[in-house]
């Protein structure tokens, strides 16, 4: 199994959850939101056979950690996975929307100048820029995270080879069933969003996403060890994109 989406860094217990992930045996992507935090998360996942540390340039820090893109660039070397990075259109100022688009747009560019990342992608009420950006970059492989935009942006994304990754609370959301729905099986990707996401009171942990498996094998009508195959064999997909 594997989680494409968790805050590890946010986490006061972050051994407790490190040392659960390796012996539940979830390939997980550590996000992280700002380029001054990485190599924490990196030290912490080092020598992990399940965890890889990812560099990102959150879309909501943009406005304070902006001036981070240096550091950006000359950490990126260090890893193949990137995020959380995108734009979210919720906040801010025109402005400041602006500069998210040129620190996105850059960092896509640079993602795809240093031979392709896996980037996981923040696209809150500005589904229609994010995909625009992603147009043309064919060495990376890009994950909506948490998508909860319109359908034909979507659709569009799916075009480019775009992937989704499905947490616990789209699993609840009604809206999110018609977008998991309208996206091919090996397409669809699992994630957390710990701690942004609760599961039975307590923050998410990379093993809750049994439960994002359990309904989608509802959605597939297909047996839950079916649907763990068919999810492993994506996430197989989407590292042969960074293990060439
Ligand atoms: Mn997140």
């Amino acid at each position: 199994m594997h989680d494409t989406h968790f805050h590890l860094d946010l986490y006061p217990s972050r051994q407790a959850v490190l040392e659960e992930t390796e012996r539940a045996g979830i390939y997980t992507i550590a996000v992280t939101n700002a380029p001054s935090v990485f190599k924490i998360t990196q030290d912490l996942v080092r020598g992990k056979k399940y965890w890889r540390a990812a560099l990102g340039l959150h879309p909501e820090l943009v406005a304070s950690h902006g001036g981070e893109l240096q550091l950006f660039r000359s950490l990126l070397p260090e890893t193949k996975y990137v995020g959380e990075v995108g734009l979210d259109y919720s906040i801010g100022t025109s402005e400041e929307k602006a500069t998210q688009r040129k620190i996105f747009g850059e960092i896509v560019e640079l993602c795809e100048s240093n031979g392709g990342r896996i980037v996981t992608i923040h696209s809150r009420r500005a589904e229609k820029d994010v995909v625009a950006t992603l147009e043309n970059k064919p060495r990376s492989a890009f994950i909506l995270h948490w998508y909860s935009g319109s359908l034909s942006s979507l659709k569009k994304a799916g075009e480019l080879g775009v992937w989704l990754s499905v947490n616990t609370a789209m699993a609840k959301s009604t809206k999110a069933h018609a977008l998991v729905d309208s996206v091919p099986r090996h397409k669809i990707l699992l994630e957390s969003d710990g701690p942004f996401i609760n599961v039975s009171g307590h923050p998410a942990r990379p093993i809750n996403v049994s439960m994002v498996v359990a309904w989608l094998s509802t959605l597939w009508c297909i047996s839950e060890p079916e649907t763990v195959q068919q999810l492993q064999s994506n996430f197989r997909n989407l590292l042969s994109v960074v293990d060439k």
